[in-house]
């Protein structure tokens, strides 16, 4: 052939080869299935894009709520519940509250998952005085008779005690460096466990919880609390107008929520879910608090008022009760039946290192 004529071939050849590649790899990100309509009589082909699968990173959940047969349980209603609370919120999330769901039938289901509840929880300076009772009263309440794997960050590792964990329940301590201000240590919880999850959770844990040490369990906290995306209602705000709510509202700061907006007040000391849905929200919650001390800006109640901002636009899909966060156990109000988790009390002054 002539040399030419070679060249032209080949540079013919090179361009057919790289538009059958790139038809190719167009085709396996997003499939086209043509659906003849051939019903309406007319020739036209409907192209709807196949969901694309992506293989996620996180370990599957199971999503099927499967029931043993022969289990014994009340007669649900559908008339009879309780009257005095809401128990679902307008995006139709149900609303946990003692009287509104039989733990031995969750149990029972949730059990055959075979599921790891990750559980991390922050004791830096003098907070470490809370691990004990934190702990030890877990291993009465908390997940009983389920895998959990606590987290417990603290920088004196050394000061962490001696806790007699139950079958199936482990804790792992993890160093972190001092900070000085309390309200870097509480905000700085986002980016530790954003990067927690990534590194250590996926593939391990199913579901994660994010608590306050200065706390205890006082009831049963279980598998009704399980969820993609789990809020909890703040104690002091469950009957507050929304106006009333310490948002932050200046809209210079990313946590920023108008007056008008907002549907329930969140509480920072407790949020979980599954590894895919708490990992969007710490990172975002860092990204925006890194973005904010970037304008020196540092919301009203820190990571609390970004985790309001995120639930607002990111709708739990399920919501706790006061129950699983109550202002103390010696503290009452009317819709509370059973205090499950609750404050210790605490002398801010003593326990802070900036009160
Ligand atoms: N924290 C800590 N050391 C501190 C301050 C805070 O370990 O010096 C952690 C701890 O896990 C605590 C959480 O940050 O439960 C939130 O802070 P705090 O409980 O003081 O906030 P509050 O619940 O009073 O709003
Ligand atoms: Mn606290």
């Amino acid at each position: 052939m002539h040399r030419q004529n070679f060249l032209i071939v080949l540079v013919l050849f090179g361009m057919a080869l790289s538009g059958l590649i790139y038809l190719n790899s167009s085709q396996n990100n997003n499939r086209l299935i043509y659906l003849n309509s051939s019903q309406n009589n007319n020739s036209c082909y409907q192209h709807i894009p196949e969901q694309v699968v992506n293989k996620s990173k996180w370990k599957q959940t199971i999503v099927g709520l499967r029931s043993s047969p022969g289990l014994s349980y009340k007669q649900p209603s559908a008339l009879v519940g309780r009257t005095d609370v809401a128990s679902v919120t307008p995006w139709s999330a149900p609303i946990i509250w003692e009287g509104t769901f039989d733990a031995t039938l969750i149990d029972s289901i949730y059990k055959q998952q075979n599921l790891t509840i990750a559980t991390t929880v922050f004791a830096l300076g003098k907070y470490t005085r809370f691990i004990k009772d934190f702990l030890e009263s877990a291993e009465q309440h908390y997940f009983v008779g389920f895998r959990v794997h606590f987290y417990l960050f603290t920088d004196q590792p050394e000061s962490v005690p001696e806790v007699k964990m139950g079958e199936n329940r482990s804790l792992t301590v993890l160093k972190v460096q001092s900070l000085n201000r309390w309200q870097d240590i509480s905000m700085n919880r986002m980016e530790k466990l954003e990067k927690l999850i990534e590194n250590e959770l996926a593939g391990e844990a199913d579901y994660v919880f994010c608590l306050d040490v200065d706390t205890m369990f006082y009831g049963r906290w279980g598998a009704e609390s399980l969820g993609r995306l789990v809020g909890v209602i703040h104690p002091w705000f469950f009957d507050a107008p929304r106006d009333q709510f310490t948002y932050e509202r200046r809209p210079e700061s990313l946590a920023y929520i108008p007056a008008g907006e907002g549907d329930y007040y969140y509480a920072g000391a407790a949020f979980g879910g599954t590894l895919e849905d708490v990992h969007n929200l710490t990172k975002t919650c860092r990204e925006h608090l890194n973005i904010d001390a970037v304008k020196s800006i540092e919301a009203v109640w820190q990571e609390e008022s970004h985790l309001n901002k995120y639930f607002l636009l990111n709708k739990p899909s399920k919501l706790l009760s006061p129950e699983y966060m109550w202002r103390g156990i010696n503290e009452g109000a009317a819709p509370i039946k059973i205090v499950r988790f609750a404050n210790v009390p605490k002398n801010y002054a003593e326990v802070r290192s900036n009160a």
